[in-house]
């Protein structure tokens, strides 16, 4: 079968863009690795229409269901390769080639997580005791004590953010010492931000708290915020020739078309304030401009 659109990634990017596709009466498929950022959210309290918050994994639940009662196909499966050949795309998932007229890439980001195994940080993200996103959840923290893990610019202005909801805010190096340059120490000092190098030699987790153990002392939080930096999922669009940043976002202009004719992008994916918000707008920016090409190719009529 040839569909119109292989959607790679089945998180609040890919699911819009597969709702507003099918709605368009196009044939859409999305093939989702089911590892993604948005399932992972204990809840989500910034989302609008939610005014009690939802859990992340209950939002995607509730996208996959609607972008199937229009008639999506979803699979779940990993997209090991993507091909051109001339006009068409060739997705290889698991051994099944997925053939399409264009293709958008919502395959997200992978954060650097703390060194912990997988079961103790799915438990430590449930309790809210490791979190990844200020803009998301910094709310939740006012007035606590938070650990900010991670150094150089990022871990930098990611502490500064979080001074505006906390003053009790403390800045680990996991690895060694501070990469921080004078003005940024005084910075520190002058918002009353303690740092400590690293390395970290061990995380411990009770109900409502989290102790990190350095060489020479323990610090115990509320919550740390991991920011530790995070691999962006592009390299599909890489291996077809797509522009990407230098942090390796796929670049895209304004209708979210990438460098590569037929190839979309939409999501944490593309440079921009990784939220659910924006991942949605997206790719109904993306679905849109993907329906209007696809007709330049061939009019789409109902007969
Ligand atoms: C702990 C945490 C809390 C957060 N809280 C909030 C919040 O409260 N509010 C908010 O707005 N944002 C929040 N965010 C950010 C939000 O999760 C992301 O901005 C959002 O999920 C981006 O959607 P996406 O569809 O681009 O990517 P994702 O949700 O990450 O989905 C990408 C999907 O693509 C799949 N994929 C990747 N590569 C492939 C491949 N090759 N083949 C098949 N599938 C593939 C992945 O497995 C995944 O299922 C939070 C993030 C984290 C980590």
């Amino acid at each position: 079968m040839m569909y119109d659109c292989v959607v790679i990634g089945g998180g609040p990017a890919g699911l819009t863009a597969a709702i507003y596709l099918a709605r368009f009466h196009l044939s859409v498929i999305v093939v989702d690795h089911c590892q993604g950022r948005a399932a992972s959210i204990p809840i989500t309290y910034n989302l609008a229409g939610f005014p009690e918050g939802i859990p992340g994994r209950d939002l995607v639940r509730r996208m996959r269901i609607q972008a199937e009662r229009y008639g999506a196909h979803l699979r779940i499966s990993e997209v090991t390769s993507l091909k051109r050949n001339g006009d068409i795309f060739i997705a290889t998932a698991n051994d099944e080639f997925i053939v399409a007229r264009a293709v958008l890439l919502a395959s997200g980001v992978v954060n650097h997580r703390p060194p912990m195994s997988d079961e103790r940080h799915a438990d430590a993200l449930a309790k809210g005791l490791i979190r990844y996103c200020p803009v998301c959840d910094g709310f939740e923290i006012t007035d606590k004590n938070i650990g900010v893990l991670g150094t150089g610019e990022r871990a930098f202005n990611e502490a500064l953010f979080l001074r505006s909801f906390t003053s009790r805010i403390t800045l680990i190096a996991p690895e060694g010492a501070h990469d921080l340059i004078g003005e940024q120490l005084l910075t520190l000092a002058r918002y009353r931000i303690e740092s400590f190098a690293g390395p970290v030699a061990g995380i411990e987790l009770e109900e409502d708290k989290i102790t990190v153990k350095l060489t020479d002392r323990v610090l115990t939080f509320a919550s740390i915020y991991a920011a530790m930096g995070s691999d962006v999922r592009s390299e599909l669009a890489a291996a077809l020739g797509a522009t990407r940043t230098a942090a390796g976002c796929v670049e895209v202009d304004r209708h979210q078309r990438t460098t590569v004719t037929g190839l979309y992008a939409a999501g944490d994916v593309v440079l921009g304030l990784d939220q659910i918000s924006s991942a949605m707008g997206q790719a109904s920016v993306a679905a849109t401009t993907i329906r209007n090409d696809l007709c330049k190719q061939r009019i789409i009529l109902r007969s």
